[in-house]
């Protein structure tokens, strides 16, 4: 069973690192120039015949929803005695965070499909979890491993090379090459954390370490820091990969500490994401290079519930949601689908949901908020006309009701492609080069 779970983030990893070896870091994911209305339009007013129309490139990628959010929760060491408040978690404490994130509807998906979401090649659900662990210890093997399998978990190791056991800096408390391969077998995320963990900006105090145990306390600058930070940001990357076999193309910043040389070090590396510790809702917009995380220590309790707070609030305050699959509403237009009309008719069936409660039928809109639909009781339909343009290219629709006291919600996107104006004005084409 947990096999399963496991194999499929390992093959989408493989599938899009085959295909994305060039990608590189962006700042934002939609593209550039997307809409400056051409000189000489008429737009106040905006009678629906005059509105601008931009030569809209094809949509190629699937809809995604860029209304959906996801936190990331970043773990270090799993120890029953806390010594270290900064840095442990009890087993314990840990496996009930787990738990309260699967009774807040909170799905915990695979880091490579939040990266995918980001590329507008694959949906997430509307609240979700991504769960990370820091430095490569070995509690994070044998005690987070087996609570994360457990509830059928799929997570990401951010590893520090030096760390790993037999490394300059990996004592008995790290974890073994040995033990990265199994997880790498079993569909764990592996990820790239530097090689010794140290701030990365030129002109910090920074230790070097030999293999022999010897330790030197130094202020690196110039072609020195050079070849220092680029084994801290690239080696780590080849040596992960070459020991293990693997694709990497995250890297988290040891405590968030960086600059936009390390930046540009990191992206020419071909890492398509860079994590700090400063946690964040992490939205479709948010800029790949400074995605933040929630740590979760001992001695910070309420990170955790504010951020299972944050993400959601969106809801109706900790009341129990029901999620629908929208084929179940066979909704129109369908998710996914992409329809040649900024003005769509809106219409889902919630005749399958079970007894709805009169007047709690809500339907939001994206770019809209709540429209005024209109609910038929006796056929179970909800259906809004759209009156006023969608201005997106995709357009997300949540629908929600109450069926015996539950608050039961459905969502899903469509595309919108317009057909183009009879007229395009020549400017705005796309130059060539
Ligand atoms: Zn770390």
């Amino acid at each position: 069973m947990m096999i399963r779970f496991a194999i499929v983030p390992l093959l989408l990893a493989l599938n899009f690192s085959m295909c994305k070896k060039n990608e590189v870091v962006s700042q934002n994911p939609q593209p550039p120039g997307a809409s400056s209305p051409a000189a000489g339009t008429t737009t106040a007013g905006g009678s629906p015949g005059v509105a601008p129309v931009a030569a809209s490139p094809k949509i190629k990628k699937p809809v995604v929803d860029q209304t959906a959010q996801t936190i990331i929760f970043c773990y270090h060491r799993l120890v029953d005695k806390i010594r270290y408040p900064g840095t442990e978690i009890t087993p314990a404490a840990f496996e009930a965070e787990m738990k309260e994130l699967k009774d807040h509807g909170i799905t915990v998906i695979p880091m490579q499909d939040l990266l995918a979401w980001k590329r507008g090649e694959k949906n997430i659900p509307p609240r979700c979890a991504v769960i990370t662990f820091d430095d490569g210890w070995k509690s994070q093997y044998e005690v987070a491993w087996p609570i994360m399998k457990k509830y059928g978990y799929p997570f990401t190791m951010f590893i520090y090379t030096e760390g790993v056991r037999g490394g300059a800096l990996g004592g008995g408390e790290a974890i073994t090459w040995e033990q990265l391969a199994d997880m790498r077998d079993n569909g764990v995320d592996i990820e790239a954390h530097t090689a010794t963990h140290q701030d990365l900006r030129e002109g910090h105090n920074i230790m070097l370490a030999s293999t022999g145990g010897k330790k030197t306390r130094t202020k690196l600058t110039g072609p020195q820091y050079e070849q220092w930070v680029q084994n801290e940001v690239v080696g780590c990357k080849q040596l992960l990969e070459q020991r293990l076999g693997i694709k990497i193309n995250c890297f988290a910043v040891p405590f968030g500490n960086y600059n936009e040389h390390v930046k540009e070090l990191a992206r020419n590396a071909g890492y398509e994401a860079m994590f700090t510790v400063y946690g964040q809702p992490i939205t479709f917009t948010s800029a790949m290079d400074s995605i933040g995380r929630y740590a979760i220590e001992a001695n910070k309790p309420k990170v955790f519930e504010d951020a299972v707070k944050t993400i959601g609030a969106s809801t109706s305050g900790g009341a129990p949601v029901a999620e629908i699959g929208a084929k179940d509403l066979a909704t129109q237009p369908a998710d996914g689908e992409t329809v040649r009309t900024a003005l769509p008719l809106i219409k889902a069936n919630l005749s399958g949901i079970g007894q709805i409660e009169p007047g709690s039928v809500q339907m939001r809109v994206s770019g809209l908020g709540v429209v005024p639909a209109t609910y038929d009781p006796k056929t179970g339909t909800v259906s809004y006309q759209v009156t006023q343009k969608l201005r997106e290219k995709s357009c997300s629709v949540f629908v929600s009701a109450k069926s015996q006291g539950k608050k039961v919600e459905a969502h899903w996107t469509f595309g919108i492609e317009e057909s183009p104006a009879r007229a395009v004005p020549p400017a705005a084409k796309t130059p060539k080069k």
